[in-house]
């Protein structure tokens, strides 16, 4: 699998293009702040085609360029129900004042071809196969995407060094906020327990702000995460202790976090 990425715009939302390989068919996650000549740069790199757009969540730091990118390219967006408003009433996902300060003058308008993304949706596109996970908190419609390490997930048993883009649900260290309009901190902490916690130790995270990471490290050291593994630990016992390693066969992952306008 190959995964590149750039931080886009002021907000430092990380872009991401997912392929099988060199010279396939993509997608795109996260068309942020004036994503269009990065994501082109990317594609040009690695000769690529996208054939979609992916959404991890409606706020306006990872939709930013979504109907341009999408128009130019003519390809679907896909975002799930919840947050489907905010592509086209960025606003909406912040308190009045702000919102109007920050995006007063801004006008969005959705993409000719809006896909809605449900818990549990298997995607079967550009080769491969993307698993949708509904996981609010951060916003009502967040999901995050799973990608097997192989693409379509012939390798049986456990699925070591799969991909989690996870939007702005988890960070290296660190969780999304919960304080803007629709966030609430009980319900992302129980996306976190039910999709996060159970996956892979090796399993890497792409993450819609900052560095990547993996399972195995966040369930050792991040704060939110670390409670939830001892309330757990009941359960069957996690492989951690994995190597922080890319296994995904990345080819750079986004620059360092932004953190001061991370929305
Ligand atoms: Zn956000
Ligand atoms: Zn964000």
């Amino acid at each position: 699998m190959l995964v590149a990425g750039f931080p886009a715009g002021s907000f430092a939302a990380n872009c991401y293009l997912v392929a099988p390989a060199p010279g396939s068919e993509c997608v795109i996650i996260d068309p942020g702040q004036d994503a269009e000549r990065g994501i082109d740069e990317m594609l040009r790199e690695h000769r690529c085609k996208p054939v979609a757009v992916l959404l991890t969540h409606g706020h306006i730091d990872h939709v930013w360029s979504v109907a341009p990118v999408c128009g130019a390219k003519d390809v679907p967006a896909y975002i799930h129900a919840g947050d489907r408003e905010l592509l086209s009433n960025p606003a909406r996902g912040f308190p009045l004042g702000p919102a109007q300060q920050l995006f007063g003058g801004l006008k969005l308008s959705e993409p000719a071809d809006v896909k809605e993304l449900a818990d549990g949706l298997v995607l079967h596109i550009a080769g491969l196969e993307i698993t949708v996970s509904h996981t609010p908190g951060h916003t009502p419609g967040s999901v995050v995407f799973g990608v097997p390490r192989e693409g379509r997930g012939e390798t049986p048993g456990p699925a070591a060094g799969d991909a989690l883009f996870s939007g702005d649900l988890l960070f290296a260290g660190s969780i999304g906020r919960t304080d803007l309009p629709g966030g609430d901190y009980p319900t992302i902490i129980e996306s976190l327990a039910t999709v996060c916690l159970p996956l892979p130790a090796d399993t890497v995270v792409w993450p819609g702000h900052g560095p990547r990471t993996t399972i195995g490290a966040e369930r050792a050291s991040n704060p939110f995460l670390a409670p939830l593994v001892r309330r757990h630990a009941a359960g069957p016992p996690a492989a951690d202790g994995a190597a922080a390693t890319d296994t995904a066969g990345s080819t750079g992952g986004p620059a360092k976090p932004n953190r001061a306008r991370r929305l």
